[in-house]
């Protein structure tokens, strides 16, 4: 009897998001509700458990509740159990955590929870109305934290003295608030400030009078959780326009925030699967079908974004204002503003500001629900830094830090068996991003307690993150981009260590291995190798990068090369000055800042200029494209002619014939929803076409579809179908975007399987 009580102590480790989400009380609890006894504690890596039992089953029914009934915020991704000596604890302890070599994964930053939510509506509550109101399943994270070990001492909220009833609450094991590090109320948290911005003047009345403000038409800068928002009433024209003119952009599509799905559900079609996306903790943005068009919110797009409040500043304001425009505060090409100092004042007539300090910066979060699942334009709060565990057959014990590419861009850490990815942190050519880059590589490296062993960059000589590679000094790899595009896909879903697939990587540029501008690619790859299997046909690219600004350019060259001079007479090109066209052709001629590339963005820029949808000047990328995926019907037909010319590897893909019957189209007045369903099929079936050449050749039956032309619905639908028909399995980016935010991660599979091949030479 005695032996049998003696084997009845088990020790558990549990591995994941486990730290700062509440899962200490939680294991508490479980232990009193079962009668175990014993402690728990934080250790480096995880929660360590000691449990002791004299009830035969409650180990048993312990363990069982403590896998499904995790706290909200808590993420398992290991669990280990190891039998103990009973040593007769007298009850169970919560003991204090001890320190050591870490890796400890940080929660992202959670949208309020209802039970919070409910309390801050309750009048009697002490926290009543309170817009900082928190717990531990819910409230600012990854954007308060300075460094390990999550402690309140290590977060913004340190100057920030806690009362006697919240450190009571903070104290108790029992209580909800049990170690929530942010926890705070109106007599010792922070208080929010509303401002005029120009003079600067304190204002009062708070959120309500904000939510005034916003109805009489003012720009309202509102603190949120990775920075501020501007924000101002959609349905007034005049203040949407003056919001556009602060922030420079004519008609990129606004963000908009709304109080419940039910005022969403006015303007905006809504699946299943969007309302759960919509309503999920992490509030992402989501674009949603238009039912009704607000005016000037997302002109020429058939999609607006809308979010639900996720801060309970957010909830309060909402109360008295149904919708409002909630863009990021950056200004044109530079990192979301976290400070209310001069710069964000710039942008609009009030400040709602408080006093917890942003420590990291972190944007929205934008995904289309399609197919069925995600597809994420920005992965960012709520998402980050949420780590990503690697196939098991790449370990290493390395640490391994990848600076991703230059646009868009992310960086990756590796470190026992995860990867974590870094929020959107912009376009690294302008410098204030460069400068968050940089604050970002310090602030993951320090978190993560990250000493790199080898540094990832993208093949491109130029960039700034290669050169900042360069300068560190240690093991120094580089990736061709679209490689690296296959390789984040294949992360993604745990392809196993030989398995070869195709990878169709399309997007606007990428280095090639030659030195070129790629960006209509087929290769066959694995981990450790790839080959461009084929590309689509080149073009002229005149004047560079103004080429993918102005798409008119890429029409005129896609036209030379499919008709040659003089040029068919097409109705878009009216627009353009007939010397400005001589130029272009002089310079494709005379081969002058005429690189050639076999970018899809491009071809797609050029389709849409011919189509009669693009503007003169794109704005932001893939507009033009954007608004000719927006024309497009649901169905097609077999699309328009391609040619295939396969008689060396890499094989090319002509679309020629295609720009030709676009041109015919034209002039015949096919509706231009025909066209454009026609021309995103015509891709689609290239893709088919080269898929199955490629199974017969090589037998090759999964297909991996990525990079950022890929976010175009309509084609990823088209062409996800067409080859899901044919029998292949179909891989894209789910919990990642496809564009250029995943080449990190990309970087961090091509690292390890390098490591995995030195390793193998060695030993
Ligand atoms: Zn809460
Ligand atoms: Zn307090
Ligand atoms: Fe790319």
């Amino acid at each position: 009897m005695t032996r049998d009580l003696k084997n009845n102590a088990l020790n558990i480790s549990v591995f994941g998001v486990v730290q700062g989400v509440g899962f200490r009380p939680f294991v508490y609890r479980l232990a009193h509700k079962h009668g175990c006894r014993g402690w728990v504690k934080n250790i480096g890596e995880g929660v360590e458990i000691h449990l002791e039992s004299f009830k035969p089953d409650a180990i048993g029914s312990f363990l069982k509740e403590l896998e499904c009934e995790l706290p909200p915020l808590a993420k398992l991704e290991r669990l280990v159990t190891g039998r103990a000596s009973f040593s007769g604890c007298r009850g169970f302890t919560i003991k204090k955590t001890t320190k050591g070599k870490s890796f400890v994964f940080i929660s992202p930053d959670i949208s309020v929870c209802p039970d919070c939510l409910e309390e801050m509506r309750s009048s009697s509550d002490r926290r009543y109305r309170y817009p900082f109101i928190n717990c531990t399943n819910c409230g600012p994270r990854y954007t308060i934290v300075r460094d390990l070990p999550y402690d309140r001492p290590q977060t913004t909220m340190d100057s920030f003295i806690m009362c006697p009833d919240c450190r009571r609450e903070y104290t108790d094991p029992l209580d909800r608030r049990y170690h929530a590090q942010p926890i705070a109320c109106p007599v010792c948290g922070p208080k929010i400030a509303l401002f005029r911005a120009k003079p600067a003047k304190k204002e009062t009345g708070g959120i309500e009078r904000a939510a005034g403000l916003l109805r009489e038409g003012f720009l309202v800068s509102i603190k949120g959780l990775g920075g501020f928002h501007i924000t101002c009433d959609p349905f007034n024209l005049r203040s949407v326009h003056r919001l556009r003119s602060v922030k420079k952009r004519k008609r990129k599509p606004l963000a908009l925030m709304a109080r419940s799905l039910d005022v969403i559900e006015r303007y905006a079609w809504i699946s299943e699967e969007e309302r759960i996306h919509l309503s999920d903790p992490r509030r992402p943005i989501v674009l949603l079908k238009k039912k009704k068009d607000i005016p000037g919110i997302a002109p020429h797009i058939d999609m607006m974004g809308f979010m639900l409040p996720y801060t309970p500043l957010h909830a309060l304001l909402l109360e008295n204002i149904d919708l409002i425009v909630a863009t990021s505060s950056n200004p044109k090409d530079a990192p979301i503003i976290k400070n209310d100092r001069d710069e964000i004042r710039n942008l609009c007539d009030y400040v709602l500001t408080h006093d917890r300090p942003i420590h990291m910066r972190a944007d929205d979060s934008v995904l289309k629900v399609t197919m069925g699942t995600p597809l994420f334009i920005r992965r960012a709060r709520g998402y980050v830094p949420y780590p990503q565990k690697m196939p098991s057959f790449l370990a290493s014990k390395k640490h391994i830090l990848a600076l991703g590419g230059e646009l868009k861009d992310t960086i990756s850490i590796y470190k026992n068996g995860y990867a974590v990815t870094s929020q959107f942190l912009g376009d690294l050519d302008d410098y204030r991003n460069f400068a968050y880059f940089e604050e970002t590589v310090n602030h993951l490296t320090k978190l993560f307690d990250i000493h790199p062993d080898t540094v990832v960059s993208d093949l491109h000589p130029d960039f700034h993150t290669t050169r900042y590679a360069e300068k560190m000094n240690i093991p120094h790899l580089q990736v061709q981009h679209h490689y690296a595009h296959v390789l984040a896909v294949f992360l993604e879903h745990h392809l196993p260590k030989n398995e070869k697939a195709l990878g169709i990587i399309w997007d606007g540029y990428g280095y090639g291995s030659d030195g070129g501008a790629w960006g209509g690619e087929f290769l066959l790859a694995d981990y450790s190798s790839y080959r461009r299997l084929g590309h689509f046909l080149e073009v002229p690219l005149p004047g560079g990068d103004q080429a993918s600004r102005q798409p008119w350019r890429m029409a005129v060259s896609y036209l030379n090369a499919a008709f040659g001079l003089p040029l068919p007479d097409v109705p878009s090109l009216k627009n353009i000055s007939p010397a400005k066209i001589k130029g272009i052709l002089s310079m494709i001629g005379r081969e002058i800042n005429s690189p050639l590339t076999s970018s899809c963005g491009r071809l797609f820029d050029a389709v849409s200029f011919l189509a009669g949808t693009s503007p003169l000047e794109m704005e932001f990328e893939a507009e033009a494209p954007m608004r000719f995926e927006a024309q497009a019907a649901d169905h097609a037909g077999k699309g328009y002619p391609f040619e295939i010319i396969d008689k060396t590897i890499p094989w090319r893909i002509s679309f020629l014939p295609a720009i030709r019957a676009v041109v015919s189209e034209y002039k015949k007045k096919t509706p231009i929803c025909r066209i454009s369903a026609e021309f995103h099929m015509t891709l689609a079936q290239a893709a088919a076409a080269i898929a199955d050449k490629t199974r017969k050749d090589f037998n090759i039956h999964t297909v991996v579809l990525s990079g950022g032309v890929f976010l175009n619905k309509k084609l990823y639908e088209f062409t996800a179908s067409l080859l899901e028909n044919k029998g292949f399995r179909v891989l894209r980016n789910v919990t990642y975007s496809p564009n250029d935010e995943s080449i990190s991660l990309g970087q961090i599979g091509y690292a390890l399987g390098r490591l995995q091949q030195e390793k193998k030479h060695n030993g």
